[in-house]
């Protein structure tokens, strides 16, 4: 199991400082089925976006 998760997309709720993610788990999907050619073909499908705050 991966331990810990770096991760570049400070715009998700689940970012923290150091690049780290907070989720207690991720779900990691592929573009094209459940294989993938290398890792440009994943995603992170736990991702949620930080709601702005329209002010
Ligand atoms: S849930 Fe996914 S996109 Fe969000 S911080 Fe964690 S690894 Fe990154």
């Amino acid at each position: 199991m991966a331990k810990d998760v770096l991760c570049e997309v400070n715009n998700c709720q689940f970012w923290a400082q150091g690049n780290l993610c907070s989720a207690d788990s991720i779900y990691v999907v592929s573009h094209t089925g459940e294989t993938a050619e290398n890792s440009r073909g994943t995603d992170c499908k736990t991702f949620e976006p930080i709601e702005e705050t329209l002010s």
